[in-house]
């Protein structure tokens, strides 16, 4: 534990992902006086923004779920999420499209939804029943419960063993989800939402089918001006609290001497902290920041054996006009789902086909694009760096093609001649830019064996006082994940400091 009457309680956070400001903002608001680092211009970590052409680019989450998690960040610092960002709610959540013509919006309103699954099998509207109170069920478990608490010691997983296994967690989400729903193309729309964590609806467990429950309680959102306007909330009420970020500062190394990191080199000089906490790949924490010392090395070497999540192809693209049928969440599957997803999961090249996700903001948000324009993203999973030995800077123009020709022709008629700008984002992206071992667009894979105390620690088991949060530590990948892993770390570490967390106003 650390001594606090020899500590002026100066915090480092390397990055300014989600997690990291969200641990930044409950540090500073407990009076720890907080420092980012981050390496980008910008921050956001994964939710950085991109500008072209008086169009606006979300880099990365678009779907926001769990507003609350959001909301007790201000909470704890005493503000109202409201006065920062305005967070509009999107009807249908997705609308999915198969190969063959077939058309699902997944809506919240039960009858609706009803109405959607019976249209491909009424025997499956029943088995729905039996899904939802199975996957609300695990969100209890799995999230309400868990998705904020460190897992530190085994026993924290012995603990929580029996009710996992009444819930048959060993189970994959699309086993789970077969179990109850037999139409095939209802069984890849109520397990495709593991994907969106990094996990492999094939083998990830099935305590990641608690993402449906969750989006139906608080339903799907998306921030006025963006996903970006979250950010900017953030670092607002980071700053307004008194907390400094630097921009275009990458970490070099973290300094430990014996089992303590008693600051970061940037730029060549050493700035002393009282405690360190990592928002950055776990692996590049380990293997790279803490090169220099043993505890590094080892840790470095075996989370790089871990099992990785896919990475992703993103083309951010722009048009001068607009589409009357376009929603704001498109999921455009491909001919093949279960073979598809081996492929991106296990390599050992980019597959012919593909399954899309369609980002298309401005059918929410007109300020996006110039008028009479459309903003949109769209994302294709593909394997990552170590799984498939892919030249990017050769294939990465040639699959945008190919992907822009497939919407063109499948989804908006006349694309190729409106564009106005395009820029692509490819796994040499995410290990160059985000610093991501293997270009993973998600970090550590969450299967079970690799999950709660199985994951890399909030806080590290040799070195008391250096913390992590983000996507490589529990609970995971996705906004609720990080925000809530970093809910978890600050409690560990104003426990450790013998602070009390503020109270709410
Ligand atoms: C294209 C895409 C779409 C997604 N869509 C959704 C979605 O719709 N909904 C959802 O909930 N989730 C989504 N996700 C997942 C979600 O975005 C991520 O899990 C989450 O944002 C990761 O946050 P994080 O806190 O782990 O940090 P990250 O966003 O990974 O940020 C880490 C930061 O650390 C910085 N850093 C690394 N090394 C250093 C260093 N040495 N020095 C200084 N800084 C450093 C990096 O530059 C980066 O800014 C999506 C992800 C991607 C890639």
């Amino acid at each position: 534990m650390l001594d606090v009457t020899k500590s002026p309680r100066r915090a480092a956070v390397i990055g300014s992902g989600f997690g990291g400001l969200s641990l930044a903002i409950r540090l500073q608001a407990a009076g720890i006086a907080t420092t980012i680092f981050e390496q980008r211009d910008k921050p956001g970590g994964r939710a950085y923004v991109y500008e072209d052409n008086g169009f606006t680019f979300d880099g990365g989450p678009t779907v926001i779920t769990d507003p609350s998690c959001l909301e007790d960040v201000y909470e704890a610092a005493g503000r109202r999420l409201s006065d920062y960002v305005d967070l509009i709610s999107v009807s249908p959540f997705y609308r999915l499209l198969w190969s063959d013509g077939r058309q699902f919006d997944y809506v919240n309103e039960q009858t609706a939804l009803d109405a959607q699954i019976a249209a491909f099998n009424p025997a499956d509207v029943e088995g729905y029943r039996r899904f939802f109170a199975y996957s609300k069920a695990v969100f209890e478990e799995g999230y309400l419960k868990l998705g904020a608490v460190p897992f530190l010691n085994f026993s924290d997983m012995m603990k929580a063993g029996p009710q996992l296994a009444k819930l048959q967690a060993w189970r994959s989400v699309y086993s789970m989800v077969s179990s109850f729903i037999k139409d095939e193309h209802l069984r890849e729309a109520f397990s495709f939402h593991s994907l969106l964590v990094g996990g492999n609806p094939f083998s990830t467990s099935s305590i990641y089918a608690l993402i449906h429950a969750l989006e139906r309680k608080w339903g799907v959102f998306f921030p006025r001006g963006g996903t970006g306007a979250l950010v900017r909330g953030m670092v607002k009420l980071f700053t307004d609290l008194g907390g400094t970020i630097h921009l275009s500062a990458k970490v070099d190394e973290i300094v430990v001497e014996g089992d303590r990191a008693t600051g970061v080199r940037v730029g060549g000089e050493m700035r002393p902290f009282d405690l360190v906490a990592s928002n950055a790949d776990v692996v590049h924490t380990y293997a790279h920041l803490m090169r220099n010392c043993a505890r590094g090395k080892a840790e470095g070497a075996k989370l790089a054996r871990k099992r990785h999540s896919m990475s992703l192809f993103v083309i951010y693209f722009g048009a001068n006009r607009t589409w009357d049928h376009l929603q704001h969440h498109t999921v455009l599957f491909g001919p093949r789902y279960r073979g598809l997803v081996d492929e991106i999961f296990k390599g050992p090249r980019l597959p012919d086909d593909f399954s899309l996700y369609l980002h298309a903001p401005t059918v929410t948000d007109k300020s996006l694009a110039p008028e009479g324009s459309t903003a949109f993203y769209v994302l294709s999973p593909v394997p990552h760096l170590g799984k498939a030995e892919i030249d990017w800077e050769v294939e990465g123009p040639k699959y945008r093609d190919r992907i822009l020709g497939h919407l063109e022709q499948r989804l908006l008629p006349g694309l190729k001649e409106s564009l106005v700008t395009t820029r692509i984002l490819t796994p040499f992206g995410f290990r160059d830019e985000l610093s991501a071992h293997l270009g993973s667009a998600f970090s550590v894979e969450p299967i079970l064996t690799q999950s709660a105390w199985f994951r890399p620690h909030n806080r590290d088991d040799k070195i008391a006082n250096l913390y992590f949060a983000g996507a490589g530590t529990h609970p995971g990948a996705g906004v609720p994940g990080v925000v809530g892993s970093a809910k978890a770390t600050a409690g560990l570490i104003l426990e450790d400091l013998g602070i009390a967390a503020r109270s709410p106003a």
